[in-house]
Formats: structure tokens, C-alpha cells, sequence
């Protein structure tokens, strides 16, 4: 199994998903992942659904009984966290630290310019794994401003994420980005079932442009 087989996006019924965090999990194991991770989207971020104190808590207890079922797949409990245009993160209850996996990710339109500030500011402030879906909302790409996000995720060991859900629309972002000595990893962002772990296409843009996934241990 390569490092590959692994889908480090998905919503479930805790955020704006459809299914239950063990109809995910039971997919994974169908198809033969070794990881997954469960990415909701909490409050005050854009796409949470439940509130209340405990949420978080609750679905941390549903994966740690579901690590016990279904072994041998790594189950991390993750989430992904709106980064605003000054580079500050969405506060949700509690750390950041209490989470195994942090997508960061824009979800209002920009131009490069402002991606590149905010995300300049964002890494003097706080620590996040993986920039999710990084062009799903940029308007506008300079290879200048490319070059300097590529210099700043690769200083800071962020990964990028190559989404399933949103087209890849500046493919010499990754080019740079690559030569910079980034690395990459696949996300099927899943609000659906069925869209658990399908990949086959980012998985052959990683292939055909020699991008270097990240390894999960
Ligand atoms: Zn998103
Ligand atoms: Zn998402």
C-alpha cells in the first residue's frame, strides 16, 4: 500500500456532511484506506451545524471507540478552521492542539495578493497542517504572489491539499510550489458518502506532475 491510500478531508454529520462518522469510517476500511480523517467544520466556522459544548467532545469519543473496531485504519480526528483575510483563525471552543489534523482554508473569494498577506500573517499567529482546496477561492494568481505562499508553506511544513471538489485551476502553483519543496495530500472534501476516498484523479495529477504526497504516520 502506498502512502497514497488515504483521504484527509471529510465532513460528517457533526458539520455539513450527510453521513454518520462511522458510515465513513466503514467506507475507508472498504476501500482499503489506510487513513482517514474526519475534517467538520465547528463553530463559529462557515458549514457548522450543531452547537453546543460538547460537540467536539462527542465526536472524539465516537472515533476513539471506532480506532478499537477498526483497526488497522488510522482514524484522526480533524478539522478544518476558516482563515480570515488578517490571517486570524476562526475560534472554535477550546485548542486548536486538541485536534490530530488542521486544514486551514479560505472560504471567501481573493485575489493572490491578499492570499499571500493573509496567509503571511496567519503563520506568526497560529499552526495549521494542510491549506485546503487553495485555489477553490482565488480569483486572480500572480506567479510572484505563488512563489512567496509556496516559500511560506514549505517554511512552515504546511502541505497542500489537492481537492476533489474544486477544480485545480493554477496548475503553476504546484509547479512552484513543488520546486519550493512542498509537499501534497489528497482530500476528496466528502459531504456525501460515496465521495469518501474518491481521488483518482488527484491522485494521477500528483502522478503526472511528480508532486510528492506526504506521508501519514
Ligand atoms: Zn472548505
Ligand atoms: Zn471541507
Amino acid at each position: 500500500m502506498g502512502p497514497e491510500k488515504y483521504d484527509l478531508h471529510n465532513h460528517s454529520d457533526f458539520s455539513d456532511g450527510q453521513a454518520s462518522v462511522r458510515d465513513i469510517v466503514k467506507r475507508a476500511t472498504k476501500l482499503e484506506l489506510n487513513t482517514i480523517a474526519i475534517t467538520d467544520h465547528f463553530w463559529p466556522c462557515l458549514g457548522s451545524r450543531r452547537t453546543g459544548p460538547n460537540h467536539i467532545e462527542q465526536r472524539r469519543d465516537i472515533i476513539w471507540n471506532l480506532r478499537t473496531v477498526f483497526k488497522p485504519l488510522r482514524i484522526l480526528d480533524g478539522a478544518e478552521i476558516d482563515i480570515s483575510s488578517d490571517g486570524s483563525h476562526a475560534n472554535i471552543s477550546n485548542s486548536l492542539d486538541q485536534f490530530d489534523l488542521i486544514i486551514g482554508s479560505f472560504h471567501f473569494t481573493l485575489d493572490s495578493t491578499t492570499w499571500r498577506s493573509a496567509l503571511g500573517r496567519a503563520f506568526t499567529k497560529w499552526r495549521f497542517d494542510i491549506l485546503g482546496h487553495w485555489d477553490g477561492y482565488l480569483t486572480s494568481f500572480r506567479e510572484e504572489d505563488g512563489r512567496a505562499v509556496a516559500k511560506l508553506l514549505a517554511d512552515n511544513d504546511v502541505a497542500i491539499e489537492l481537492s476533489a471538489r474544486y477544480e485545480t485551476n493554477h496548475t503553476v502553483f504546484l509547479e512552484i510550489a513543488r520546486d519550493e519543496g512542498c509537499e501534497f495530500t489528497l482530500g476528496s472534501d466528502s459531504h456525501q458518502l460515496r465521495e469518501v476516498g474518491v481521488l483518482e484523479n488527484q491522485i494521477g495529477l500528483a502522478k503526472a506532475m511528480e508532486l510528492p504526497l506526504k506521508v501519514i504516520r
